[in-house]
């Protein structure tokens, strides 16, 4: 996303708009990938020579479940957006495309579950539990305990 620093009036101006998903640049690799376009609600303002933009953004993406594995629609947004650009004398235009796409990363959630009751997989059959139960869960839990039991001997 460009600001065009020249043109910005001297109380400041507002840029709601979108950014192409690519921008966050997620990789097939990545736990993540864009489902939209990341939206932005952004108020800019030049103050001593400084670009002062602050505001919100919001990214729809999609995430792999860390408990089920399965692909689920999601959002992430940052309402406390805030950067200076300094040394924007001389400059038309600041470029914040890449702080934009640090910000939707920063704000990721660690562990991306699909609900927070997710079931996740049965351990031993590999079954998605949320479509029901395997039929194996009663003798996997026994033979956890089991295990454990022998563990303490
Ligand atoms: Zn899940
Ligand atoms: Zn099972």
């Amino acid at each position: 996303m460009i600001i065009p620093v020249s043109r910005i009036p001297e109380a400041g101006a507002t840029f709601d708009g979108v950014e192409p998903g690519e921008v966050l640049r997620f990789t097939p690799a990545d736990e993540f990938r864009a489902a939209g376009p990341v939206a932005y609600h952004l108020y800019a303002q030049v103050v001593d020579g400084v670009l002062i933009v602050r505001g919100t953004l919001d990214a729809p993406l999609k995430a792999h479940c860390a408990r089920c594995t399965q692909m689920f629609s999601t959002s992430v947004a940052d309402s406390g957006f805030l950067r200076d650009y300094s040394g924007i004398q001389d400059a038309e235009e600041v470029d914040i495309t890449k702080d934009i796409r640090e910000a939707i990363l920063l704000n990721l959630p660690r562990f991306p579950l699909c609900d927070e009751e997710c079931k996740g997989l049965c351990p031993r059959c590999g079954k998605n539990l949320n479509s029901g139960p395997c039929g194996c869960s009663d003798r996997t839990e026994s033979g956890l305990w089991s295990a454990l039991d022998n563990l303490k001997l």
